[in-house]
């Protein structure tokens, strides 16, 4: 969705879990999404699997939960809609966020106080090495923010495990999740006093579509950096210094910061440079205005971070 070229050596669209069984042993295999979330820097030297895997259901409903399956090639955001319209309510916070099902927990996506982590009961994923069917829990998945085991052991990027579909437990009754700031003041000027799951993921959209650029439109990759944790102490001397600085504590003890905030105040909110930019309604994305090629993003990249790091000694790791 960032529109860098790049050409695949080989290429193998994933329609059925036959085709990841019967891969021939590749030197360097190269897992697709939806391509939502990732920086593609030039031509890859090996297979690309890009998973079209379909298919959802309720697998299974007790007293506390449903339990709804989607293959791993599903649109994600057509996956939130869907158990919506089922009655089946629980992800409607993280309506509207671009790529696949199977992309979902391998950075636990996240949005408006949700991330998919809380919601996933099971993945299931091929050894592409061994050829081997693995169910992992949600315990074995590791997730934390913006994290899981995929990115821990390095996976999403050797391609070692494909995955192939995920378990959500959308547990009842439900309950409206709307402590994000952003998303209760939106709730309250539609005056949304009791909000349905319809209501939120409704206002989750609308918020997206007014802060986020589609990259039908606008090539990006969503959020291009982390949000940064730093020490209490790091945090509080910053406050002194810039006292308007969102702090978010977190259950370590680290203090989040938002990058966003802090690449608007080092001045690239809606600044370019050559093809490529900061979005002007939202500072963490970056943006292709055309034509660009990889140096042109890593010339950005590196720009943002330097006075991002001189104006506050913060380092920003891109997402
Ligand atoms: P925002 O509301 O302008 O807030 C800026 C940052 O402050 C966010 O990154 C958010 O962290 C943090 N924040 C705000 N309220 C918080 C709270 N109560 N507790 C902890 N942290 C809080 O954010 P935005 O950029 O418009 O994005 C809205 C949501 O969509 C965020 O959750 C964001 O992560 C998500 N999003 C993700 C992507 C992506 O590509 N990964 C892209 C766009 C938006 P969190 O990120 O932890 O929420």
């Amino acid at each position: 969705t960032l529109r860098l070229p790049a050409r695949a050596a080989q290429y193998c669209r994933i329609e059925n879990e036959a085709q990841l069984h019967a891969l021939p042993p590749h030197r360097q295999r190269f897992i697709l999404g939806g391509g939502s979330n990732l920086v593609l820097l030039g031509d890859i030297d090996g297979l690309v699997l890009h998973v079209a895997l379909t298919g959802k259901r309720l697998v299974a409903e007790d007293a506390g939960a449903w339990f709804v399956e989607a293959a791993a090639g599903e649109n994600w955001h057509d996956f939130v809609l869907w158990t919506l319209a089922q009655g089946w309510p629980g992800l409607e916070n993280l309506a509207l966020i671009p790529g696949t099902v199977g992309a979902a927990p391998v950075q636990n996506i996240g949005a408006y106080g949700l991330e998919a982590g809380e919601r996933i009961h099971q993945v299931s994923a091929i050894d592409l090495n061994s050829g081997d069917t693995r169910t992992f829990s949600k315990a074995e998945c590791q997730f934390s923010y913006r994290n899981s085991l995929w990115k821990n052991e390095g996976w999403h990027l050797s391609g070692r495990f494909c995955i192939t579909s995920v378990v959500f437990r959308l547990p009842k009754p439900w309950q409206p999740n709307c402590a994000y700031a952003e998303l209760a003041r939106e709730l309250a000027a539609k005056d949304r006093a009791t909000p349905s799951s319809q209501h939120i993921a409704e206002a989750v959209i609308a918020l997206r579509q007014r802060k986020l650029p589609d990259p039908a439109i606008l090539p990006n990759a969503g959020s291009f950096f982390e949000n940064p944790r730093v020490d209490a102490d790091v945090a509080e001397r910053l406050a002194t210094a810039f006292p308007f600085l969102p702090r978010y504590p977190q259950a370590d003890g680290q203090i989040k910061l938002a990058a966003g905030w802090l690449i608007e105040q080092a001045g690239w909110k809606g600044r370019q440079l050559g093809p490529v930019g900061m979005y002007e309604k939202q500072a963490l994305v970056l943006v292709n205005r055309g034509g660009a090629c990889a140096q042109d993003l890593l010339d950005l990249m590196a720009a943002v971070r330097e006075d991002v790091a001189q104006r506050f000694g913060v380092r920003l790791e891109p997402e």
